[in-house]
């Protein structure tokens, strides 16, 4: 057996290895899975194609087994752009795969030659190679749990086109030297041998990818509240503890907002718990809106929400507080009706998260004893 030919079966292997895979992650329902799993398919199809070369007819084993391959270049290219629910334009791609088929049909037919065959298929790989570290690159400024996924299939899919890029070069360079993928000269080894391995590697890049994703969701299922995306209690008391020690470390300041929807009894009473829901989902985005990027924002009780704000003092914690306050303040004609009062505390020298909380509730209380939709600030 030449090598070429055990590389391209080893390769057919890795392909359905890659297959068996991506069935397991297909019920995570993500997008994508499913063309990867054509991409390997095809190319599974391919590489058996290429290894028996000699054995099967020249339009099977030229035009059929490079068509069948780049289709499956496209379809991982697919799999990508339908993973970041970007637009996928399926008619370019099949008529650039249909042109990979007439362009080595020219260089079979009506000239025959391999190194103009492989010119055509490296530039094709290279382009999708590219197309796929575009999509990444596009989308890798979206917060991610883990940017690692990503700039793994970036780094895959740049040394893919560049690899290709060379085989391009050497195949223009010398005219003729090599007559067949099954040759066992050196360049040709090492093209194929790399090749081969592609697919794999961008399909282990979108299978990092969809585990991210899978992940990110049971996290945000363990750590958020269900109704309103807040975190959840218990989340937040955790990240809260996590930034008083950051704090003491540090000698800055933390401060703790309380706040609490006003008669919130009487809008479940008179306008239904689905009301209610409503009030707490719009007061949660509310407040979103006016804390920073670094602040936590937790549900803490029924309509009872806590927001952390780190290297805060008192002073700027009030001013937040009262921007909190007129945000929350939601007149009839804007929705349904409510307002907040917030009671408002600042870290004092190894108390716990529960000590300044217990503050805040207090402070909370007399915001709403003194008439509600105000702020208070805990007793000196
Ligand atoms: P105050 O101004 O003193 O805060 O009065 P209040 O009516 O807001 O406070 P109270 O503690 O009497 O009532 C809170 C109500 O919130 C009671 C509870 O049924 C309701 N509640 C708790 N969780 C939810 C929820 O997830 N959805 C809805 N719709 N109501 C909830
Ligand atoms: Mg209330
Ligand atoms: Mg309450």
């Amino acid at each position: 057996m030449s090598s070429a030919l055990t590389i391209f079966l080893i390769a057919a292997l890795l392909c359905i290895a890659m297959l068996l895979m991506l069935r397991y992650f297909m019920r995570s329902g993500i997008a994508g899975i499913r063309e990867w799993g054509y991409a390997n398919l095809l190319a599974c199809i391919a590489f058996i194609l290429y290894a028996f070369g000699r054995e099967l007819p020249p339009l099977i084993a030229y035009e059929a087994a490079n068509v069948l391959y780049a289709a499956a270049s496209a379809f991982m290219l697919a799999g990508f752009q339908r993973f970041f629910a970007r637009p996928s334009r399926k008619m370019v791609l099949s008529g650039t795969v249909l042109a990979v088929g007439l362009g080595i049909a020219f260089f079979h037919y009506v000239r025959d030659s391999f190194d103009g065959r492989s010119i055509v298929v490296s530039l094709f790989q290279a382009a999708i190679a590219l197309g796929i570290g575009m999509t990444v690159l596009r989308a890798i400024k979206v917060k991610r749990r883990s940017r690692y996924p990503y700039h793994f299939t970036m780094a895959m899919a740049l040394v893919v086109a560049l690899g290709h890029l060379l085989r391009v070069a050497v195949h223009m360079g010398q005219s003729g030297d090599m007559t067949s993928l099954l040759q066992p000269s050196p360049w040709n080894l090492f093209f194929v041998s790399a090749g081969t391995m592609a697919l794999p590697a961008l399909t282990l890049g979108g299978v990092m990818m969809v585990h991210d994703v899978m992940l990110a969701k049971a996290e945000h299922a363990a750590n958020r509240d269900f109704l309103t995306g807040a975190w959840s209690r218990r989340a937040f008391f955790a990240l809260a503890e996590v930034d008083l020690k950051r704090a003491r470390r540090s000698h800055r300041d933390v401060s703790l907002l309380l706040f609490d929807v006003d008669h919130f009894k009487a809008i479940n009473d008179s306008l239904g718990h689905a009301a209610g829901d409503r009030v707490l989902v719009d007061a949660v985005a509310r407040a979103e809106g006016v804390i920073r990027n670094g602040d936590y924002l937790g549900r803490i009780g029924g309509e009872e929400f806590a927001v952390l704000l780190p290297e805060t003092g008192i002073d700027a914690a009030l001013a937040v507080a009262e921007r909190l306050r007129a945000g929350l303040q939601v007149r009839a004609d804007e929705g349904i009706e409510f307002t907040v009062s917030i009671g408002v505390a600042v870290l004092r020298h190894e108390e716990s998260v529960a000590d300044m909380m217990r503050r805040a509730d207090a402070a909370l209380y007399r915001a709403k004893i003194g008439g509600r939709n105000r702020v208070e600030r805990e007793l000196a």
